[in-house]
């Protein structure tokens, strides 16, 4: 579903990925980690043009990723992304939220667009907050909100940017419930996280970059309890 190849991106004379190569199968679940500024986001975000690539290759679902416009729009339509301050839009209620885009992207009518958002608030547990605002709900809430506002694209990928570590700790769990039955539902996902427990019980790889290099990958369990590289294991000593 994802292919990259050689990746290279720098902000000015600075380099933030030195060469990535990864690819993401269909139904798979990638754990991305790793120290805050080893470029995790930057990755995530040259996946739909967020970001512009330096230099090498990204191609998602077979649409290459160039300066095409028409391939762009495409592939932000098949990625839905996830971040970790929710974005929710505050003028529109829980079922505004998540009907929005089905409307104005995908030209569906209203009525057609708010029965798939209350299916989708269903999933995350929200359909009795469909007409209420966000600042009425929980970060947790929100979050879940933010999911299924992304699933009502109807995308192939999900992209997750931190997205529980906003969260107060007594809500991380409902967040990560939600992106545990979407892994298990066969979403392809790819998401930095620092919860290695949900990395080692959900992903089927885990991947650790440092310094924009994937310095190392795996099964989770193995990378995770057996680490090879000294940075690898260092980073653990921070994050357990
Ligand atoms: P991570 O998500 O792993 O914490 P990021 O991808 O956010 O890392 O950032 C990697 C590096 O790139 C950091 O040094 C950060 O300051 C820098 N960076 C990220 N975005 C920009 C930007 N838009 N302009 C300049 N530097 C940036
Ligand atoms: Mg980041």
């Amino acid at each position: 579903m994802i292919h990259i190849e050689n990746l290279h991106k720098s902000f000015g004379q600075l380099e933030v990925l030195k060469g990535i190569d990864l690819k993401v199968y269909k139904g798979e679940v990638v754990a991305l980690i790793g120290a805050s500024g080893s470029g995790k986001s930057t990755l995530l975000r040259c996946i739909n043009r967020l970001e512009t690539v330096t230099s090498g290759n990204v191609i998602v679902d077979n649409i290459k990723l160039d300066n095409s416009v028409k391939n762009i729009s495409k592939i932000r339509q098949e990625v839905g992304m996830v971040f970790q301050q929710f974005n929710l839009f505050p003028h529109m209620t829980v079922l505004e939220n998540v009907t929005v885009g089905q409307i104005q992207v995908l030209n569906k009518h209203k009525a057609e667009a708010e029965i798939e958002s209350i299916k989708l608030l269903e999933k995350v547990g929200l359909k009795d907050k469909k007409d209420v605002y966000p600042k009425k709900l929980s970060g947790g809430q929100q979050q879940r909100v933010a999911i299924a506002r992304a699933l009502a694209m109807n995308p192939k990928i999900m992209l997750f940017d931190e997205p529980t570590s906003a969260l107060d700790p007594e809500l991380v769990g409902e967040v990560l419930q939600v992106m545990k039955q979407l892994a298990f539902e066969g979403m392809t996902m790819v998401v930095v996280t620092h919860e290695m427990g949900f990395a080692k019980e959900v992903a089927d790889r885990v991947i650790f970059m440092a310094d924009g290099v994937i310095e190392e990958q795996g099964d989770p369990k193995e990378v995770l309890t057996h680490p090879k590289s000294e940075r690898l294991i260092s980073f653990l000593r921070l994050v357990r």
